[in-house]
């Protein structure tokens, strides 16, 4: 019997759909820079720059407070202002169409495909207009977006591709590293994400221009080098404050020496899924295109509601009252009360609001034991065969 009609739960606690690793090498780390003479604005950060740019493959990385004030920094570096337009997906957290609110343009949707759940180029097509200032490709789950049609379409019509890779540290797109492909890219290092900083992002990109712009962005647009006097220093365009602290990018540069590892455990716990759920009638496996390797940030099964006796809701509850704690990645971003206000209306982009009714996330994180990816497989068998039609 199920657990939500009085049964035993597939497992005795409560297991959340994705948390950080840090261990004794992380505390190490964070101690000996608590221990220097600097905690913020010191060589741990550009240090934590270069390798990161180093595994990437691209000449500059600038390191923000978090992903969000990192993508604003990319739409300001970009160019994007007021009255520009800005094409992203709706199937996406807020921030990626946020920061185009924040320079004073339009976030404008291209609907999804049906089976990669990524933006659609030929949806961007359809949106494009004489207002179109940059396109913002969400890799969603860790699946790398179409980058090869994206960069196509932004050539031709003089667009600036950002590049929104919170999910996708450590793909390949056509044997490509992600943050090799677009004109800016963006990674969070938010504690569920594949690396962790407490709070943190970067922005990689091979353009020096870019990367000017971007590191006065991120520090009050203020320049301090190269004045004879010792204390001047000039302001020579508005800025934020929004620089990682060097007790984060010590944290970054332990975590990133176990990247690859987790990124692997991802991919283990993603195949262990895919193996059980493919043939269970009822539900439908993420699809991976042949020239991606996702890293796995998300695993999203999808329910296939023509087999099942109930819906999303029901499901949810009852793999909850397992103790999985499954989610819900995203709600449309237009859906919002706060885009609603600024007029966009539900209907938009028809695929990504239906394919919203049938998806559930499950717990998918490298310090998962191979008991809990069972647990997780054993709830979801017991759920969904019970309610099949
Ligand atoms: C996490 C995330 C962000 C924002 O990153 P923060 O570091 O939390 O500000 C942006 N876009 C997507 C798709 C994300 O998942």
């Amino acid at each position: 019997m199920l657990a939500i009609h009085g049964g035993k739960p597939a497992r005795e606690n409560y297991l959340s759909y994705g948390k950080q690793w840090v261990d004794d090498n992380d505390i190490d780390s964070v101690i000996g820079i608590l221990k220097s003479p600097y905690i913020t604005q010191g060589p741990a950060i550009e240090e934590f720059e270069e390798k990161f740019a180093r595994y990437v493959g691209v000449k500059y990385a600038v390191a923000f407070s978090n992903g969000t004030a990192a993508l604003h920094g990319a739409c300001h570096a970009a160019g994007v202002g007021e009255g520009d337009e800005v094409i992203t997906s709706p199937i996406t957290f807020a921030a990626s169409a946020n920061c185009s609110l924040y320079v004073g343009a339009k976030p404008v949707f291209a609907d999804i495909h049906n089976d990669t759940y990524n933006i659609n180029p030929e949806k961007i097509e359809e949106v494009i207009s004489s207002k179109t200032k940059a396109i913002i490709p969400v890799d969603f789950t860790g699946q790398p977006a179409e980058m090869s049609s994206i960069k196509d379409i932004a050539n031709k019509h003089n667009l600036v591709v950002i590049e929104d890779a919170a999910h996708s540290l450590g793909a390949t797109y056509s044997g490509s590293k992600i943050g090799s492909l677009a004109d800016m890219t963006m990674f969070s290092f938010h504690p569920v994400k594949h690396i962790t900083t407490g709070e943190g992002g970067i922005i990689v990109t091979d353009s020096i221009e870019y990367a000017e712009k971007l590191r006065l962005f991120r520090s009050h647009g203020i320049i301090k080098n190269n004045f004879k006097e010792p204390w001047y220093y000039e302001m020579v365009d508005l800025g934020y404050n929004y620089r990682m602290t060097d007790v984060q990018a010590a944290l970054g540069l332990s975590q990133i020496e176990k990247l690859e590892k987790f990124i692997e455990l991802r991919r283990e716990i993603a195949q262990c899924y895919n193996e059980a759920f493919a043939h269970l009638p009822g539900v439908i496996i993420p699809n991976q295109l042949d020239c991606t390797e996702s890293s796995w940030h998300l695993y999203i099964l999808r329910l296939d509601t023509h087999k099942l006796k109930v819906n999303r809701l029901e499901i949810f509850n009852a793999l909850r009252a397992e103790n999985i704690g499954v989610h819900v990645h995203y709600i449309p971003v237009y859906w919002h009360p706060y885009y609603e206000k600024l007029g966009y209306k539900k209907g938009l982009c028809p695929i990504a609001e239906s394919w919203y009714e049938e998806i559930i996330t499950l717990p998918i994180f490298p310090k998962m034991s191979q008991k809990d990816t069972d647990s997780v497989i054993e709830a979801v068998n017991k759920v969904i065969e019970f309610y099949q039609k």
